[in-house]
């Protein structure tokens, strides 16, 4: 039987301090995480989910309302793993030459992807995306995620309450400011432009 297992964080839960502290990255990868891991393996067990790959559970339970809790809970952990992931201390800060080119500058790229992050109305991610060849950046509700839509995830930031709120309370914005400017791992980034 295939079971999904918890991804390991790529460093230190204390790695990421002052930007996200220990508290936030231990409860968001430690228990919400964890909690999604948890339930999956629950709801697939004795399925034709509990043969496949997440992606591919991701993939075919959506838009199948009766599995919409499958979905849910498969595409939080895909959505986790690839935010994390997209995370690193002390980063290397050559933002990839495409995204320059793309956006008109460093600066524009970082302006569009905070205004798209601190109006994202509830809960969801932020996300660069490569859809049709094309860079964007686009806003996804709740658990939703690019590959339901044949995009290709570059990057994504979530910004669900549970994702700063320790940190940064009701500030947002400061939030996405310091995960632009000290925490986007521009190595894995400029590594899936090239997928
Ligand atoms: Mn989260």
């Amino acid at each position: 039987m295939f079971t999904i297992t918890q991804f390991p964080l790529p460093y230190a839960t204390d790695a990421l301090t002052p930007y996200i502290s220990q508290e936030t990255l231990q409860t968001h990868h430690g228990k919400h995480v964890a909690t999604y891991i948890d339930n999956l393996n629950k709801l697939i067990e004795n399925t034709p989910y509990e043969s496949v790959s997440l992606q591919d559970i991701i993939t075919e339970s959506a838009n199948k309302p009766d599995d919409k809790k499958i979905f849910n809970n498969a595409a939080q952990i895909y959505n986790h793993n690839f935010f994390f992931a997209g995370m690193c201390p002390n980063c290397n800060t050559q933002i990839p030459q495409e995204i320059i080119d793309t956006f008109g500058s460093e600066q524009k790229f970082k302006d569009e992807f905070k205004t798209a992050a601190t109006n994202l109305f509830g809960s969801g991610y932020t996300w660069l995306v490569r859809d049709n060849g094309q860079l964007k950046i686009v806003n996804m509700k709740d658990a939703d995620t690019p590959i339901v839509y044949n995009m290709k995830p570059i990057l994504t930031l979530d910004v669900w309450e549970h994702a700063y709120y320790l940190d940064y309370k009701n500030k947002r914005g400061d939030f996405v400011d310091n995960y632009l400017n000290h925490l986007v791992n521009w190595d894995f980034v400029a590594e899936n432009l090239t997928k």
